[in-house]
């Protein structure tokens, strides 16, 4: 007999422990041990994707593949490979946008633009990237950030060189105006002190995953986009 309570009671359980409260302080100790949880947008979806796995195909051993593939090296991602069939070469693509991006070349500044005709899978595709940043890890913000910012914009200019070679890790962006005011007033300053915590994605309450409905390209209301929600 399977019992509830005890697989709700143990889901709670795990799920508490993902769930972290503490302070900048505590926030970069985190990051010292694994300075992975700092990952933007691009590179938490590419290590999402790669985490599952991938397979090179060689097409000069598979005629049937080299017919559709020509000569070249196929991969084959783990986690497209229940939901795509024969779109290898797109997938790749993707994969290399969100290689690049991560590494920050040029796509970093760019957005991915998916073109196709109707029932290519431009939207499946999507709703697994969706599905993935809500299975994913959660992600670190400033407590009562407007933006959901990253903690590390906390560090002053004058420190970021130290603190960069100390966790390894180049700091980028400035705090908020909201976060600066409170920084000041608050916490007199004392940015070690700001308060962090883990949030994450979800589709349905709209957090870092926005839907805008399609509509006529003539005449599309703007404003659906404008008034759209990106808080993550
Ligand atoms: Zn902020």
């Amino acid at each position: 007999m399977m019992d509830f309570s005890a697989i709700i009671k143990k889901d709670r359980e795990e799920r508490k422990k993902q769930k972290f409260k503490g302070t900048f302080l505590d926030y970069l100790e985190i990051l010292k041990e694994n300075p992975s949880v700092s990952m933007l947008a691009h590179q938490r979806m590419y290590e999402r994707i790669m985490e599952m796995g991938v397979e090179s195909i060689n097409t000069e051993e598979n005629p049937r593949l080299r017919r559709i593939y020509g000569n070249e090296l196929i991969k084959r991602y783990n986690f497209f490979k229940d939901d795509f069939f024969g779109i290898d070469k797109s997938l790749m693509k993707m994969v290399r946008y969100f290689h690049t991006a991560a590494m920050k070349g040029e796509e970093s500044r760019q957005v991915l633009y998916l073109v196709g005709p109707v029932g290519a899978g431009k939207s499946s595709l999507m709703e697994v990237l969706k599905r993935a940043l809500e299975m994913g890890s959660p992600v670190y913000t400033i407590k009562g950030c407007p933006m959901r910012e990253e903690p590390l914009h906390l560090v002053p200019k004058h420190l970021r060189d130290q603190f960069e070679e100390l966790l390894g890790i180049k700091i980028e962006g400035d705090l908020c105006p909201i976060c600066r005011y409170r920084l000041k007033h608050e916490y007199g300053g004392e940015f070690e002190k700001v308060p962090v915590e883990t949030v994450d994605f979800s589709i349905r309450s709209r957090k870092g995953v926005g839907v805008v409905p399609p509509v006529d390209p003539n005449n599309q209301d703007t404003s659906v986009l404008t008034k759209l929600d990106i808080r993550a």
